[in-house]
């Protein structure tokens, strides 16, 4: 049996975005349709509970740290180099429903380039990573998005653009490289965010932002695909029980 969900990855509400600006959607509450069908408890059952995520960027942006402070509450100074291919297994509950992000840590390095590519296939979510305190690391972001939309459906991924290391820049610097981020990330339909790993700043509602919008997605592809029957169901079931429930409240108001 797994251990229960750390409590920090309990997610009830929809979590803020980083920028008004520069966000995916900036809705305060998940969507209607989702919260009933999670509600019905039955969703569970249906395949959306794990979502894979890529992260991709230049060497030492600061990718693995990145993951490594929301899931293992880790920093680690030196560098170590990531070979090829690495993932991390985050769980959490949405709604009452548990989730998984698969995180794909991925090298940065071209002779990897290959490799990681075979990896990009059917993730749901990619993180750009770049690093905030080095100007030229922002303009390889778009190449990175372009390697790993070439094997999804551009349709059908939500985009995240992350520039990492905040602790390091002057607040000036990073006025000017968020001004710079928040155009791109406008351009290519990306959310944007700034966190630092060291402090861990921004790192668990990031996180927590991905997780829910995913989970969303998912939920909402699921209720397409199946031109929703059995999730529709869920939904009426759920809504006319409410309704009977209410009615009886009401009778036995007046009685
Ligand atoms: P990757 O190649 O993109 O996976 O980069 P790493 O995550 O291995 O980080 C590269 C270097 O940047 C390491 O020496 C880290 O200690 C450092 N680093 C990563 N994130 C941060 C951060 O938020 N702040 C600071 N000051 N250094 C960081
Ligand atoms: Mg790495």
């Amino acid at each position: 049996m797994l251990p229960p969900v750390k409590k920090n990855r309990v997610i009830t509400r929809l979590p803020k975005c980083f920028s008004a600006g520069a966000a995916l959607h900036t809705k305060d509450d998940f969507n209607h349709q989702i919260k009933a069908v999670c509600h019905a408890q039955k969703a569970a059952a249906v395949s959306f509970n794990i979502a894979k995520v890529i992260v991709v960027g230049d060497v030492a942006v600061g990718k693995t740290c990145l993951i490594s402070r929301f899931c293992k509450d880790a920093f680690y100074r030196n560098y170590k180099a990531t070979i090829g291919v690495d993932f991390e297994v985050e769980r959490f509950e949405v709604l009452g429903v548990p989730f998984s992000l698969q995180l794909w840590d991925t090298a940065g390095q071209e002779r990897f380039k290959c490799i990681a590519s075979t990896y990009y296939r059917g993730a749901q979510a990619i993180i750009v990573v770049f690093d905030l305190s080095t100007a030229g690391s922002l303009a390889s972001a778009r190449q990175w998005l372009e390697d790993a939309m070439k094997e999804n459906d551009p349709s059908s991924v939500l985009l995240f653009l992350v520039g990492t290391k905040k602790d390091l820049s002057s607040r000036e610097q990073l006025d000017q490289m968020e001004q710079e981020a928040v155009r791109l990330s406008e351009e290519i339909k990306a959310e944007y965010w700034a966190v630092s790993a060291k402090s861990g700043d921004g790192i668990d509602d990031f996180f927590l932002r991905v997780a829910s919008l995913t989970f969303e997605a998912n939920v909402l592809a699921e209720l397409e695909k199946n031109g929703s029957r059995g999730i529709r169901d869920i939904i009426k079931l759920t809504e006319s029980t409410e309704e009977k429930h209410k009615e009886r409240k009401k009778k036995n108001n007046c009685c």
